[in-house]
């Protein structure tokens, strides 16, 4: 049996008291993949982005709200875990500066500046043990040398490739991606089966292999 980190969902960064940046994530491939986990008798803690989706019984979830708490939380329960799954999609910009009131029309351009939100898998993966890791990536272009740069950066064990049209939506495809850059598998259905066919991958080469 395994403990698993799960981060999962978007997160939100605050431009004024009210107003918020963030993205189209809904933790729903968070969620399948927390149930897989359960499934095959694994110990799950879901670190999770404002979300709709339930998590399924069973699984610890610990809700955050912006990426640097996810980070935050992720890096204190890490240590105590096997491996970590990051399928969050964290927002990567915040506002330098967050308005203390709401922010008020004026009829003229608003310009915000953004600087970029610490990377939850490439900081955790950098300071992995003896833990395993697996990323998820997001491409439109160049997918497999993307998503390839991407699992060495990012200091990842696996790299689960999936196109634009998984956000938000009920069915994915994907491609998991091996270090050396081979194509493990190609999945495509339900979140859930692709989860499970990700799930039987994880088991077979990160848990299995690490197995105290
Ligand atoms: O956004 P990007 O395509 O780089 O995301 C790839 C992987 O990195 C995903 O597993 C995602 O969960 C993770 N990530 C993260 N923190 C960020 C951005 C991405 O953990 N700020």
């Amino acid at each position: 049996m395994a403990r698993i980190l799960i981060t999962s969902g978007p997160t939100r960064q605050y431009l004024d008291p009210v107003r918020y940046l963030t993205n189209a994530s809904s933790g729903r491939m968070g969620a399948a993949l927390a149930a897989s986990a359960v499934a095959g008798g694994h110990e799950v803690i879901v670190v999770s982005g404002p979300v709709e989706v339930a998590y399924p019984a069973g699984v610890k979830v610990v809700p955050v709200v912006s990426t640097e708490e996810m980070l935050a939380e992720a890096q204190r329960i890490f240590p105590t875990c096997d491996g970590l799954i990051g399928v969050a999609a964290p927002c990567d910009y915040r506002p330098i500066k967050v308005a203390e009131g709401k922010i008020n029309k004026t009829g003229e351009p608003l310009v915000l500046q953004l600087i970029e939100t610490p990377d939850v898998v490439a900081t955790l993966g950098a300071a992995k043990q003896h833990q395993w890791c697996v990323g998820f990536a997001l491409e439109t272009d160049d997918h497999r040398l993307r998503a390839l740069a991407k699992l060495e950066k990012k200091s990842c064990d696996l790299m689960v490739l999936n196109g634009t049209e998984a956000m938000n939506a009920i069915d994915t495809s994907v491609e998991i991606l091996a270090p050396d850059g081979a194509v493990i598998e190609s999945l495509a259905g339900s979140k859930e089966r692709v989860a499970d066919g990700i799930f039987r991958v994880i088991s077979a080469r990160l848990i299995a292999g690490s197995a105290k």
